[in-house]
């Protein structure tokens, strides 16, 4: 595991804006919030992303996150959060120390969620759910 940005937050040898910490987690404000409050939810355990993250490590981090969402919501006011992760380059992952964002949401921010797309068929949908449902057997 490469030594990330995060872990440096976690070891105190980078400032951050820290709202939350247990034995298990830490949580900060996002250098470049989508809105203000966006705030970064890392296990102190390392693990790259969803790929490699323990359950017991992921089960932490979410308690946490649910924790620390209700405290941002009533902070900022937020009229919602979005609470995702990004899982690998081609999904916008930056730093490669598992993640989670918390990010307030307004009716009016500007921000529009990603377009649907459709499948050509559903013969189509219904072969890539058996390709899933395969692999997780
Ligand atoms: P991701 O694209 O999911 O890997 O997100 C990484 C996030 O980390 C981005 O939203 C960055 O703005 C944030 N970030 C990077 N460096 C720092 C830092 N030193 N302190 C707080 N947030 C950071």
């Amino acid at each position: 595991m490469e030594d990330t940005v995060f872990a440096k937050i976690i070891r105190r040898e980078l400032p951050a804006d820290i709202v939350y910490e247990d034995a298990d987690t830490l949580a900060f404000l996002d250098i470049h919030p989508n809105n203000p409050g966006h705030t970064l939810v890392v296990p102190k355990k390392p693990f790259r992303n969803i790929f490699d993250i323990d359950d017991e490590t992921l089960t932490a981090t979410w308690r946490a996150v649910r924790k620390i969402a209700r405290a941002v919501q009533a902070a900022t006011g937020a009229e919602g959060l979005n609470v995702n992760t990004n899982n690998g380059s081609a999904a916008g992952q930056v730093v490669f120390h598992y993640h989670v964002h918390i990010i307030p949401r307004f009716a009016d921010d500007g921000f529009r969620l990603w377009p649907g797309k459709a499948y050509p068929s559903a013969a189509a949908s219904a072969a890539l759910a058996e390709k899933i449902r395969h692999a997780l057997a």
